[in-house]
């Protein structure tokens, strides 16, 4: 545990039938975990299945959180979220069902076996950036820097085509994703 608050922002993604649900109660469990508090999430997005098209999309979302967690003990926190998301789906509906990702905390790098930080792929995939961007200016009205350039910067190299972001009411209702 710190004493200090720090931000970090989680992203969170979904394929099983219902991802939309599936997201939208994990968004409402990470304000839940000890030591921290949500400040904000972003819009889910959609984003079509590689491969395969007659799955589910794929659903995607940021959180920003405040938490006095290390981030060793906030990982520990997520895997804990994933495995009772993934018991679930294990039992009624495959392998898996929620991944959660620390993309961001605080000003950090971090290079440890279980645990790299800002996450190593973020930067290249527009279903984290798109909700990402969203998130930040919710969360700190100011734009922040990865891998020493402004998020935007990374965003303008990447298809964003593909990313739908859900209105209130695609995202409440499960059954058109
Ligand atoms: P992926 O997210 O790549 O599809 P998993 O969710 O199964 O795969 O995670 C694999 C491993 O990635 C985990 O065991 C975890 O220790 C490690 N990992 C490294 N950096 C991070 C990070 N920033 N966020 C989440 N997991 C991470
Ligand atoms: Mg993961």
């Amino acid at each position: 545990m710190n004493n200090v608050m720090s931000l970090a922002y989680i992203g969170l993604g979904s394929n099983l039938e219902e991802p939309v649900r599936q997201v939208r109660q994990a968004l409402d469990e990470l304000g839940e975990l000890p030591l921290c508090q949500r400040v904000a999430h972003s819009s889910l997005y959609a984003t079509p299945p590689v491969g395969p098209q007659d799955q589910p999309d794929f659903i995607n979302a940021v959180a920003a959180i405040e938490t006095k967690l290390s981030p060793l003990a906030l990982l520990d926190q997520l895997q804990a979220l994933e495995q009772r998301h993934r018991r679930r789906r294990l039992r009624h509906w495959g392998p898996r069902t929620l991944d959660l990702d620390l993309l961001l905390y605080a000003q950090h790098t971090i290079e440890h076996p279980r645990l790299r930080v800002p996450h190593p792929y973020m930067h290249e995939r527009a279903f984290v950036l798109v909700p990402l961007e969203e998130v930040v200016s919710a969360a700190t009205h100011s734009s922040i820097m990865l891998h020493h350039q402004p998020l935007t910067s990374w965003l303008t190299h990447l298809d964003q085509h593909q990313i739908r972001r859900l209105s209130d009411a695609d995202a409440t209702t499960t059954a058109s994703v």
